[in-house]
């Protein structure tokens, strides 16, 4: 009677975390999923299910001198999975062993292996979850298809492409045996300080969601059919707010008052929820003075409640125990761990123990945490396995994925590359090159494939680069291969990259350097920063460094014609050495095929259609994004020049060698309802003679609203393919509900009056009639 009583909870839990979203039906298998949940639920003790919501790095399953390094061959521990699988029973494990990728083959052999122990030693036969950071590709798989990081996916503000990137993504990472990707990163990159922006979709809540919309819908496919064995799970990370703390370094406190945090960080996180995601992981950092793994207003009521997440959340690394050993809000781990667990948390990524499982057996005996609160967590987690179609194929086989690696995966990773260069400068048309030209190529990223790939790529920092991904072109190989004799193009790098820190470098000798740049007709110079994440890529300089600064004075010297290849995380500032520039490509973290994008760019075989996912700013201590309000654009007298809103380069900005013509702009009405749409239209003529891409975007401002209103705002956007001498006729439909800002009192309002709708140099104003509180 006992158990039916409580499988009756359960399922009425299930069913009810299920009746809270805003599906009207339940489906046929989304029904079984839910028995299926309720079914184990009922059946597995506390300590199965504590070891459900436990999750371990590898590297603690074999052998090593510590848990932090392993052997190498990799070779499992059995005394340590019978631990974790049969003592703890644990859930999840993560991470790449030893920091290295490894081929899908050697992927299959080890987590085959942990599944195998893993259902050996469950009672109940349930799988465990394996989980990669495989953020541009399989970044972790030697072999595998990388795509640009995720802010020069934002540059294409081409979404079809990174629906694209997410299926090979989720093909290949399935092809090792793995179903769950910690990807995408919907925080806001609006501060070029933090060493993650590169792993963001850029400074604009809109174009954040439609990117990260479009990135999961590959992950998951398109009705989030997670089981078909092409798809992993996604993980939305890091809720909330992680990327805009006060310093700019990584980890440290954020102050955003709750209409700021809804208005910019919580859209592309509700976005990604509704579309369907399967987890989330939490902020490390702290909100005010809360650590985000200890908020329950966030984790709980906003999250769960609000937003509607069906999904779990997993926390980030450690960070657990980091509430007491960092934060400093709970007075033990044992405390830390009844803190995060009663905020939401469903998932500890511990990593490196099992003392987490312990404790939390013993908060749930002392009535510390209830016992609803661990059945919500585990169901929300084994809903997920059995989604993924784990209890039936606990592993897949590379075998079964032909396309790995493939050519025309490779295709889909160069035209995402070529799509997201940005051109911001190209004086004289200096660009395209021509073949014939004797070239210099210099820079520390000229024959490198480290500073392309990033960090994540290969191992954490992304320092193996050049070991896994020889066999592709650094950007002296590829103009080289592209030019029409290798003999024009020289390489002289000048500056090169350390190893370790990723702002070592190395100063060669000048007296060469300038001795090939007087035999040259053009200098390429491949500036920018090595590879870094996390708190190893804190600055405390945003200028690119010294060192590249002095080359370029060099090269100056020559007096030869001087482009600029920026390859960056995060928008370093140049506004010293730019003038020095007839022409700049800003390339980001361009991947495995950025060589040959670069190439084709520079000689005309492809022409640029990337822009800015950001504000390029111009001085260190200006680093406002687009949306910064009205009194931050005012020249008032006595300040001095250059210190009101003035950056390097907008939001949204980016050349072409095409020439683009916006025309005739129109909207349907002068006045509309809070109801209504807004339809608007625009003609965009091509008046050169070369094919190319323009992102039409479309901004709105406010004029006046009861808290100051941003100077605009990106609305909707649109990539649009104009022939020489053809002209499109683009349409836009824009909810006024879209127009809606959260105000003082934390409500969903738009309100009545004024508007000016703009695009390239046309605008037009309109009223809203009403207002209205969503
Ligand atoms: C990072 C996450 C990452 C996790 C697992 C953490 O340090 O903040 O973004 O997914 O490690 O590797």
């Amino acid at each position: 009677m006992k158990t039916i009583i409580g499988l009756l909870l359960v399922i009425s839990m299930v069913t009810a975390c299920t009746s809270t979203t805003q599906k009207t039906v339940v489906s046929a298998s989304e029904n079984g999923v839910a028995l299926k949940v309720a079914e184990l639920v009922s059946a597995m003790t506390l300590e199965e299910k504590v070891g459900q919501m436990t999750q371990v790095t590898f590297d603690v399953l074999i052998t090593g001198q510590n848990p932090k390094s392993s052997d190498e061959p990799v070779v499992i521990d059995t005394a340590m999975l019978y631990k974790a699988f049969k003592k703890y029973q644990i859930g999840s494990v993560l991470n790449t062993p030893n920091n290295r990728a490894r081929t899908p083959e050697e992927w299959n052999r080890i987590v085959g292996l942990i599944q195998e122990y893993a259902l050996k030693y469950s009672r109940l036969k349930i799988p465990m979850l394996y989980g990669l950071d495989m953020i541009h590709g399989a970044s972790y798989v030697a072999g595998a298809t990388l795509f640009p990081q995720q802010i020069g996916m934002a540059a294409t503000w081409n979404p079809e492409l990174l629906k694209v990137a997410g299926e090979i993504t989720a093909y290949e990472t399935r092809a090792c045996g793995v179903s769950w990707t910690f990807s995408p990163v919907l925080d806001l990159g609006l501060d070029p300080r933090w060493p993650r922006q590169w792993e963001t979709f850029g400074e604009d809540p809109y174009l954040v969601s439609e990117m990260g919309t479009q990135l999961i819908k590959g992950y998951e496919g398109s009705e989030n059919q997670i089981g078909d064995k092409t798809h992993v799970a996604a993980c939305l990370k890091h809720f909330l707010g992680y990327s805009q703390p006060l310093s700019g370094k990584d980890r440290t406190p954020a102050w955003i008052p709750e209409n700021m945090l809804r208005e910019y960080h919580v859209p592309s996180f509700a976005a990604g929820v509704n579309a369907g995601a399967h987890s989330l992981m939490i902020n490390s950092g702290e909100i005010n003075g809360t650590p985000v793994h200890a908020n329950k207003l966030l984790l709980t009521d906003l999250l769960k409640t609000e937003l509607k997440f069906e999904g779990f959340a997993v926390s980030d690394w450690q960070d657990i125990e980091y509430l007491y050993l960092r934060h400093h809000v709970a007075e033990s781990q044992k405390d830390a761990v009844a803190l995060a667990i009663n905020a939401g948390v469903d998932m500890s990524m511990v990593p490196y123990n099992f003392d987490f499982a312990d404790y939390l057996v013993e908060l749930v005996k002392e009535g510390k945490v209830p016992m609803s609160r661990i059945d919500d967590a585990v169901s929300r987690i084994l809903r997920v396995k059995i989604q993924l179609g784990l209890f039936e194929t606990p592993m897949t086989n590379y075998k079964d994925y032909p396309d790995f690696g493939s050519e025309k995966f490779a295709e889909s990773a160069l035209n995402t590359a070529i799509e997201s260069i940005t051109l911001l400068k190209n004086e004289q048309s200096i660009l395209p090159l021509s073949r014939k030209s004797r070239i210099l190529v210099t820079g520390p990223a000229a024959n490198k494939m480290r500073p392309m790939t990033g960090g994540w790529s290969y191992s954490w920092q992304g320092d193996l680069a050049d070991e896994f991904a020889a066999e592709f072109q650094t950007i002296y190989e590829a103009i080289q291969a592209n030019a029409s004799g290798p003999e024009n193009v020289k390489l002289c790098e000048g500056v090169r990259y350390g190893t370790g820190d990723y702002r070592n470098e190395i100063v060669d000798d000048p007296g060469i350097f300038s001795k090939m740049a007087a035999q040259s007709d053009v200098i390429v110079m491949c500036l920018g920063e090595n590879s870094y994440t996390e708190t190893p890529g804190n600055l405390t300089d945003l200028s690119i460094s010294q060192n590249q600064q002095e080359l370029v004075k060099l090269a100056v010297k020559s007096g030869k014609p001087i482009v600029f290849v920026l390859v960056e995380g995060r928008p370093r500032i140049i506004s010293m050495i730019e003038p020095f520039a007839k022409a700049i490509v800003q390339a980001y973290l361009p991947g495995n095929f950025g060589g040959v994008a670069i190439a084709k760019i520079l000689f005309g075989d492809a022409n640029p259609s990337g822009r800015l996912p950001y504000t390029y700013p111009r001085f260190v201590n200006s680093l406002e994004p687009y949306y910064h309000k009205a009194t931050e654009e005012i020249e008032t007298s006595g300040a001095p020049a250059g210190t009101t809103f003035d950056p390097q380069y907008e939001f949204g900005f980016g050349l072409s060698y095409s020439d683009f013509i916006y025309s005739d702009l129109r909207i349907d009405k002068t006045s509309y309802k809070s109801s209504e749409n807004i339809h608007c239209s625009l003609t965009i003529s091509n008046k050169s003679n070369v094919a190319g891409k323009e992102v039409v975007q479309i901004f709105i401002s406010d004029h006046y609203a009861s808290i100051t209103p941003p100077v605009k705002r990106l609305r909707d956007f649109e990539k649009v393919l104009l022939q020489p001498g053809e002209s499109k006729r683009v349409s836009f439909e824009i909810p006024v509900n879209q127009l809606a800002f959260i105000n003082a009192s934390n409500q969903l309002i738009v309100e009545k009056g004024s508007f000016t709708l703009q695009t390239g140099a046309l605008s037009t104003d309109f009223m809203v009639e009403e207002t209205k509180v969503y």
